[in-house]
């Protein structure tokens, strides 16, 4: 008997486990090897399914030995083992690649951006569910892609795409592919080189063809900067709020727009119209994120009314601008997901009372440049929620009256909520990522939900 090429699994979470899934399905012989501790949960998958494995270390012989490894997206291009394959010319691939070779004729929505990803995903997955389609949701949200083709196999996959899963894709094609903004995040993975984090995201489109569908966002200065000297091979659409009446771009350009407080999406010779107070997601951002998962629904089949019905049922995800309760007057605005100043830019830009912010967390060498003016004309008071809160303090004591100092999600909101008066908003958007006080964003908003509600 010929022997079985050999199959080798970086990290054993949710993308590598789903890999190692579908290897096995695939009669590959599968190796799964995890530096670190196993979730549980995975480590049981693994076992029921039969497939050998190992914790707290590399067998680096084992690895050296494999025919394709796949690579899950948290291992860094630095990590050593990393670094002895590449060297040895060993084929490395990210989970959806490995998925992508073995899909088999299910349709493919795929979304990236630096923000807004899981909420475009989530929407877009919902237009299509509402609309009867057989569609699963996977990706960074919900099942690997991987574990979703093994488990249950769907017509369409609204995938959400991390820069990470792009970096090692080599065939990687999706039906319909969504770049939503790019603003500078993650730049430790990328020698903090921003044109190599553009280039990654901009994976998304490098294998389509003229058959294939490319949406993205027209008012993004990175992204049209990047058109100017890239073309593109599948067919490009646009969104965007500025809708130039001039030179009549969207008179009969299929794409979608805003124009005084009304959404279109345009799209072969249908038009959906339907005004953005009657999206159930509030902020501009959410406007963006519509255009998007409304112009990738109409070209994956779905009509005028699905989407607008779609769009007014859409319940939002936690820890994304998520209202909380009003304690005496004051709101209390859940936006832990917020870990860059880009997103903390736009749920700013969508308060309509004075805030109060609560900032702060691990730094990722953030600007605060571009939150500036709208801190100066918004934010009443400023309290830090991190171990480190120089930079903060740096840069806003100009423009703050009042910048105090906590360590914990209850200290936050309790300072907050004296800071606050009747008709404030309390915004928890942190601009930072969570890993210094919590185990991650999730707990961070879970545990300023448990302290507003105690208050
Ligand atoms: P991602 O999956 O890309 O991290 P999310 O949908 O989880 O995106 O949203 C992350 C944060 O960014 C939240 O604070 C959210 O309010 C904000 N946000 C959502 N959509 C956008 C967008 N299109 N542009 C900027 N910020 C956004």
């Amino acid at each position: 008997m010929m022997d079985r090429k050999k199959l080798v699994i970086l990290g054993a979470a949710e993308s590598g486990v789903g890999a190692a899934l579908l290897g096995k399905r695939e009669l590959w012989d599968v190796w799964v090897s995890d530096a670190g501790k196993i979730k549980d949960s995975y480590r049981k998958m693994l076992e029921d399914a039969g497939i050998a494995f190992e914790e707290g270390g590399h067998t680096e012989e084992k690895i050296m030995a494999a025919d394709l490894v796949v690579k899950s997206p948290g291992i860094p291009e630095k990590a050593p083992m990393i670094k002895k394959l590449r060297a040895a010319g060993t084929e490395i691939c990210s989970e959806i690649e490995f998925g992508f070779r073995y899909k088999g004729k299910g349709k493919i929505i795929a979304i990236t951006g630096s923000n807004g990803k899981s909420t475009t995903t989530k929407m877009t997955y919902h237009i299509l569910e509402t609309a009867g389609y057989d569609v699963s949701m996977v990706g960074n949200i919900g099942n690997s892609f991987a574990k979703q083709i093994v488990e249950q196999p769907t017509e369409w996959y609204v995938m959400e795409v991390s820069s990470f899963q792009l970096d090692d894709i080599q065939t990687f094609r999706p039906d319909v592919a969504v770049l939503l903004n790019i603003s500078p995040d993650h730049l430790d993975r990328y020698d903090y080189k921003y044109e190599h984090y553009i280039k990654a995201k901009f994976n998304i489109t490098r294998n389509q063809t003229a058959e294939d569908i490319f949406i993205t966002n027209k008012d993004d200065k990175e992204i049209n900067q990047y058109l100017l000297t890239h073309p593109i091979n599948a067919r490009t659409l646009f969104f965007t709020m500025n809708n130039d009446q001039t030179n009549n771009q969207h008179s009969d350009t299929d794409g979608a727009f805003t124009e005084n407080d009304q959404l279109h999406i345009r799209y072969e010779g249908e038009d959906t119209t339907m005004s953005i107070h009657d999206l159930s997601v509030k902020g501009k951002h959410n406007q963006y994120n519509s255009m998007a998962a409304g112009i990738s629904a109409r070209t994956a089949g779905i009509r005028s009314a699905k989407i607008r019905e779609s769009f007014s049922t859409f319940e939002g995800i936690a820890h994304r601008l998520e209202f909380v309760a009003t304690v005496r007057g004051v709101d209390f605005v859940n936006d832990s997901k917020a870990t860059n100043v880009n997103s903390v830019w736009f749920a700013l830009e969508s308060m309509k009372k004075p805030v109060v912010l609560i900032l702060g967390g691990q730094d990722k060498g953030n600007d605060y440049q571009e939150i500036k003016d709208l801190v100066a004309e918004k934010v009443k008071a400023i309290v830090c929620l991190g171990i480190d809160n120089k930079n903060i303090h740096t840069f806003f004591e100009s423009i703050v009256p009042n910048i105090v100092d906590t360590q914990s999600a209850k200290d936050a909101v309790l300072a907050a909520y004296s800071l606050a008066e009747k008709n404030d908003v309390v915004l928890l958007s942190p601009a930072c990522a969570s890993f210094d006080l919590f185990k991650n964003y999730e707990d961070r908003g879970d545990q300023f939900k448990e302290a507003v509600k105690s208050l």
